[in-house]
């Protein structure tokens, strides 16, 4: 099986994406196929030993479509491959193009539209004598030309539209093409065989009337909407070329002795890079020798330049700012921190959103509901209307009717409300250093309403420092140290790295530890030489039936200290104490979530009164303490089962079965880890302050993304029966095909403008 997102070329609407898609879904070897309009792609789940994306191109050519697979399938390349061949900025290359070509088409489109719109103005206004006849010749001459040019317009400029009715007789396909199609076609045959047969006609109908105008401008109002969506479209999804272009084209990189100038990607893992002052990073690495700031904020969003020193990781595409330095390649080609953002970016805004399944179900039954709808409204026009109005009226009523709905009711700003709002959403986030793995995800926090969060390294740095200890054993305090360290050594809790670092500082002695083992949520244990010794929480002591002073330790662990204690079979040797500090931002974000309505709940598996010190320090609600890791995952649950939407936030490290179990999972990414599988979200930098702007980001997408579907609905809801005449019996009122085109291109506009309008909005 092979699950690819493959590049549709030729997508005008929202309803093609449901030909697509059944059309993929029929063909054998298809598991399932998904088609999104906004991002044209097609995620397709497919048995590659019965077919290929380019087998699949060919089953939608006859369609009027096809997928950009054959160039890298021919150079023997996978998808991915070839995109990073292209640099993918290609395909918007392509996009500009086929926009130059619609502006050619606008331009002559308009001035044509223009001189229709006057020659039908001043008619009106003539025969309500409000200005005097045209002059004779010009007269004469325009109604020569308006036919030919409402011909131009239907063939040339209307091109796509014809071929959507070519399409729907041959292969029974309705898309909105086929609705603005046929609606301009019928109203230029009416009026050419008005026109032809004018004089055997007269005696049945008004032969006066005709329709050419309302092919020219529909058609130029149509066009114009259309290039005005696909030049917004272009700047919704700018977020990704904006991190392309942070990739640095070349690396200066020293080898055998010699500095020499590479292309980015052709550094390998290991190469010492140099970087000068003002350069960008090429790779992800670690710091060798020299020390600079590097202004992370293009990938974090974190705004203060960062120092960077010997030991410390840098990441590609940030900015050194004024030292240099060289740093040794660690991370290259796709698996850099900025190309897992940009494949994350771009599946995000690829993905649907859940709440897009109502848009998608409407535009998939719109089309062919339409062309009833018009029919009916034309039939019923003459067969109530001439026994009213007369058959000529009835018939120039009911055309206009049939044309008006045709033209109004196209399901394309439908199709473009919800991609364009998370296309932007997405991206805005990117640009802050919160990542988010797909639309849903994006929904779904919008409903949260409780936040759990992680104590150690989200609300506290996770860079705890030893800070005190109590000696019950007759040893020295450096020997005992010794044992601690030589335990701690072999594991990687925050609170080991705490003690080993003290240790190492203070030279004191670390020995070979056997029998290792973890005692999850609890502690360690370990052999020295022939002696057994624990080291943890109280949990543990209690599970080793050892009795201690507990008492001794409440005056540290109320402050906010973590205890460890240290013991062997016998008896408890000592206990002591690590603090971490309080992330600076915590308290402030913490109180801007409760602003927003969220509960926040901190999970951890330290000491009680630790934990409970922490959370009044910075304000959280409630408080679930030495919780084993196991049991963190069932404390979500519970809350979920009390129906909360649940939000968890953790480092990642032994968080996972939680952030896999809440509602939405939330990394606080350190570093170069953003590849957390089980996260929703990932927030760079491990900053909680963009937490609560990720709750904003997620609200501004939600309510773009519900504006939008109330003015794509609106449109029709209202332009269908107004333009159906529904109105005429009482009020006289129906609206020309002209308005019509006009409102139909208003409305996509209108949509891409509002989800544009979301970029601006600070989180
Ligand atoms: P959390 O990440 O919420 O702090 P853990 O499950 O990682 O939870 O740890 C829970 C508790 O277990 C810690 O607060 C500490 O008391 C004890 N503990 C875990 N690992 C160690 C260790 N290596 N050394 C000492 N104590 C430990
Ligand atoms: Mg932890």
């Amino acid at each position: 099986m092979a699950a690819e997102t493959l590049k549709i070329k030729g997508m005008h609407c929202a309803s093609c994406a449901a030909i697509i898609e059944k059309a993929l879904i029929k063909t054998e070897g298809v598991r399932s196929a998904e088609v999104n309009f906004g991002t044209e792609t097609a995620k397709v789940d497919f048995d590659s030993a019965k077919t290929s994306a380019k087998e699949l191109s060919k089953k939608i050519e006859p369609l009027g479509y096809s997928f950009y697979v054959s160039t890298a399938e021919e150079m023997g390349m996978t998808e991915e491959e070839h995109a990073a061949h292209l640099g993918l900025s290609q395909s918007k290359d392509e996009k500009l193009r086929e926009l130059a070509e619609m502006k050619k088409k606008i331009s002559i489109a308009i001035p044509l539209s223009v001189v229709s719109i006057f020659s039908m103005s001043w008619e009106i206004l003539s025969s309500f004598d409000i200005l005097p006849g045209l002059p004779l010749l010009l007269s004469e001459l325009l109604r020569y030309t308006i036919p030919v040019i409402a011909a131009y317009m239907l063939v040339v400029v209307g091109r796509p539209y014809l071929k959507g009715v070519y399409r729907f007789i041959r292969y029974g396909n309705a898309n909105m093409d086929t609705l603005i199609g046929i609606g301009t076609s019928v109203a230029f045959l009416y009026s050419v065989i008005v026109t032809v047969f004018a004089e055997t006609l007269s005696r049945f109908i008004d032969v006066s009337s005709t329709y050419y105008d309302v092919t020219i401008v529909v058609v130029a109002f149509i066009t114009l909407g259309k290039y005005l969506e696909a030049r917004s479209k272009i700047k919704t999804g700018d977020a990704i070329e904006k991190l392309l272009n942070l990739q640095a084209k070349t690396a200066l990189v020293k080898r055998d002795g010699k500095e020499i100038e590479i292309p980015a990607d052709q550094v390998r893992i290991g190469d010492l890079i140099i970087v000068k002052p003002a350069g960008r990073i090429p790779v992800d690495g670690v710091l060798v020798e020299g020390s600079s700031f590097v202004d992370e904020s293009m990938v974090t969003g974190e705004p203060i330049p960062v120092e960077k020193k010997r030991g410390d990781s840098v990441v590609a595409g940030t900015m050194n700012t004024s030292g240099s330095f060289i740093f040794q390649a660690a991370k290259v080609g796709s698996e850099t921190l900025l190309s897992h953002i940009i494949k994350m970016v771009e599946e995000a805004q690829g993905s649907k959103a859940p709440i897009q399944a109502l848009a998608d179900k409407i535009s998939s039954v719109f089309v062919p509901v339409v062309l009833v709808i018009s029919f009916l409204a034309l039939a019923l026009w003459l067969l109530i209307g001439s026994s009213i109005l007369g058959f000529s009226s009835a018939l120039s009523l009911g055309l206009v009717s049939f044309v008006g709905i045709l033209v109004i009711a196209c399901p394309c700003a439908l199709g473009l409300a919800t991609p364009t709002a998370i296309i932007v959403g997405v991206g805005k986030g990117a640009k802050e250093g919160i990542l988010v793995k797909d639309a849903a995800t994006l929904e779904k926090f919008y409903k949260v309403d409780t936040v759990v969060m992680d104590k150690t390294g989200t609300i506290t740095k996770g860079r705890p420092e030893l800070a005190g200890m109590k000696n019950f054993s007759k040893e020295s305090d450096e020997k005992i140290t010794s044992i601690l360290a030589s335990l701690e050594n072999k594991s990687e809790h925050p609170i080991s790295r705490a003690i080993v670092e003290y240790a190492r500082e203070k030279n004191i002695k670390i020995e070979d530890v056997i029998n290792f083992e973890i005692i999850k949520g609890k502690g360690v244990r370990g052999k020295i030489g022939k002696d057994e010794y624990f080291a943890g929480n109280s949990k543990l002591m209690e599970d080793l039936k050892l009795s201690f002073d507990k008492k001794s330790m409440e005056e540290n662990t109320k402050k906010g200290k973590t205890p460890v204690i240290l013991a062997s079979a016998k008896g408890v040797i000592g206990v002591f104490m690590v603090e971490d500090s309080l992330k600076p931002e915590a308290a402030e974000a913490i109180r801007k979530l409760h602003n927003l309505g969220i509960k926040t709940i901190m999970l951890t598996g330290d000491d009680r009164n630790t934990a409970f010190y922490i959370a009044s320090q910075v304000g959280i609600d409630e408080v679930f303490a030495e919780v084993l890791p196991e049991d963190k995952q069932n404390k979500i649950k519970e809350l979920q089962e009390k129906n909360h939407i649940v939000a968890m936030a953790g480092d990642g490290v032994n968080d996972a079965p939680s952030l896999a179990q809440a509602d939405v999972g939330i990394a606080m990414a350190t570093g170069t880890d953003v590849a957390i599988e089980s996260a929703g979200i990932t927030l760079l930098h491990g900053d909680i302050s963009k937490l609560v702007k990720a709750v904003h980001l997620s609200r501004i997408t939600m309510r773009g993304i519900k504006q939008n579907l109330f003015w794509a609905f609106i449109y029709n809801i209202v332009g269908i029966p107004l333009a159906g005449g529904i109105f005429y019996p009482i009020f006289g009122w129906t609206i020309s095909p002209i308005f019509a085109g006009l409102a139909m291109a208003f409305s996509s506009v209108s949509v891409v403008s509002n989800s544009l309008r979301l970029k601006a909005i600070k989180l």
